[in-house]
């Protein structure tokens, strides 16, 4: 009855190799720091899955105190990556845990089919050979409408991966940018296949389909298949991890556990990503997963609701409603309620990217999950996966244009300020894009006052803007310099 969704791994190889390799390098270099590095990534590598019965709440808090990685909480069980020091802690707490067996666990493995270019919608999931090279011919196929970028290294030194498709891909235009990123957890790949399968409509249909121009013409699109290469690619099979058993999705800035927003100490992987959201000005954005069905918006991190829950159940809405099983997902053990739910509501979770890209970057960001229980369905279920996601998928990135948006210039010069946008009466802060001066507030049908500061302007308020849902609201602001201090105009 229990599905279990993630691939037992051996690590009794890859542990032996490192710990031969620990004992080699007293002797070798004798760096006692390098030496507990690596041990610590051996034990990272024994976390492997099991079930621990729930009894209360409390027990939720003291199992997310610890930093135990939850990957799911569902009726009276809860599923968690440990390794044996964690599994006995949970033991000796009277709380009953049991590994989950391996041959309850899906065996599969990416793997190539045709040589050259993928066609699609795959019936497959390719091996990350496959998808570099189907990327990269698509960059030569489609040069007037999109470029492909490597953002950085996975630790193993894989590319990664992210495709900008716009009209004029080398110009900065006061456009919105939006970004999917799929399978941060290497054992989730049906988001690696979605957006694939995205990639190529957007492309090849833009000629003849004037909703996909309308959507490219308009928007910075930016997808990412696979954030964690080799998670995905392990020759063990696919690892939720990466290849120092990192938890990605739990390795972000977090205002409680991690509260200082630089890359430092992170993975590398993860220091992509962030590296990339500092130099760019993502609106709106959607990270894919699979093991369950259903969009699970900010927070994650803490139970009160974020300032712009109304925005995020509406695009939830939006994604949930043109897919069917989403729709008819509510399971109240789980706090699910026709296919969406506050991630809190669902379990607390700390470091994950979502509420990062909210907090720090002024990007609202869900985690979408596509497939409840299984997180790598048969090969077979991936055209029904497709046929339930492809208008959600649309549908959820026309979203990127609802609200206000417009320039924020000097008074004097015209020039594009580094703006903060600020709605009045909610904590949250939106940024323009320096380069061009264009900020994009996602905001629900309203009345609404925003405010405008940038440093050495004085700030300006407009009041009344009104909302509506068939397009946005433009809104430009001009600000004027901070006069200088009255003895300054006297030496002059
Ligand atoms: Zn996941």
């Amino acid at each position: 009855m229990r599905k279990r969704t993630v691939r037992f791994r051996h690590f009794g190889v890859r542990w032996l190799a490192t710990a031969a390799l620990v004992l080699c390098i007293p002797a070798l270099s004798g760096h006692a720091e390098r030496q507990a590095t690596l041990l610590e990534k051996a034990k990272f590598h024994e976390r492997r899955p099991a079930i621990v019965q729930r009894t209360d709440a409390e027990q939720l808090q003291r199992l997310i105190a610890q930093n135990l990685i939850i990957d799911s909480v569902r009726g009276e069980t809860l599923e968690a990556y440990v390794n044996d020091e964690e599994f006995q802690w949970i033991g000796d707490q009277g709380w009953k845990i049991e590994w989950v067996p391996d041959e309850e666990l899906p065996h599969w493995k990416p793997r190539k089919v045709a040589p050259g270019g993928l066609s699609t919608p795959l019936t497959f999931y390719p091996t990350y050979e496959q998808l570099t090279n189907d990327l990269q011919i698509l960059a030569a196929s489609y040069p007037n409408l999109c470029r492909l970028e490597s953002i950085g290294k996975s630790v193993e030194n894989r590319d990664l991966w992210f495709l900008k498709i716009t009209d004029n891909p080398d110009l900065e235009e006061a456009e919105p940018e939006f970004k999917y990123i799929s399978t941060m957890h290497g054992d989730e790949p049906v988001g690696t296949v979605m957006t694939l399968n995205l990639i190529h409509i957007l492309l090849g249909n833009y000629a003849t389909d004037q909703r996909i121009r309308n959507l490219v013409d308009e928007t910075e699109i930016w997808i990412m298949p696979l954030m964690n290469p080799d998670g995905y690619s392990d020759e063990e099979g696919p690892s939720r991890f990466n290849f120092h058993g990192v938890d990605l999705n739990r390795n972000f800035p977090d205002p409680v556990t991690s509260p200082t927003n630089t890359i430092a100490g992170r993975a590398p992987e993860t220091q992509a990503v962030m590296t990339f959201g500092f130099h760019h000005s993502s609106v709106f954005s959607a990270n894919l997963h699979t093991g369950a069905l259903v969009m699970n918006y900010p927070f994650d991190y803490k139970t009160s609701p974020s300032p712009d829950d109304d925005v995020f159940v509406h695009v939830s809405h939006k994604y949930a409603d043109l897919n069917p099983p989403m729709a008819a997902n509510t399971d109240p053990s789980r706090g699910f309620v026709n296919g969406i739910v506050r991630g809190v509501l669902w379990f607390m979770v700390h470091g994950g990217m979502q509420d990062w890209n909210y907090l720090w970057l002024g990007c609202n960001e869900i985690t979408i999950e596509l497939s409840d229980f299984i997180k790598a369905p048969d090969e077979s279920t991936l055209l029904g996966f497709w046929d339930d996601n492809r208008e959600s998928m649309l549908a959820y990135m026309e979203q990127v244009h609802i609200g206000v948006r417009g320039l924020v210039t000097d008074a004097d010069s015209g020039d594009p300020l580094a703006a903060t946008v600020q709605v009045v009466g909610r904590d949250h802060n939106v940024f323009t894009d320096p380069d061009v001066g264009d900020y994009h507030r996602m905001l629900v049908p309203g009345t609404y006052d925003l405010e405008f500061s940038s440093e050495g302007y004085e700030a300006k308020t407009i009041s009344g803007v009104e909302v509506q849902e068939a397009s946005p609201t433009i809104l430009d602001a001009t600000l004027d310099k901070v006069p200088p201090p009255i003895s300054m105009w006297r030496l002059r």
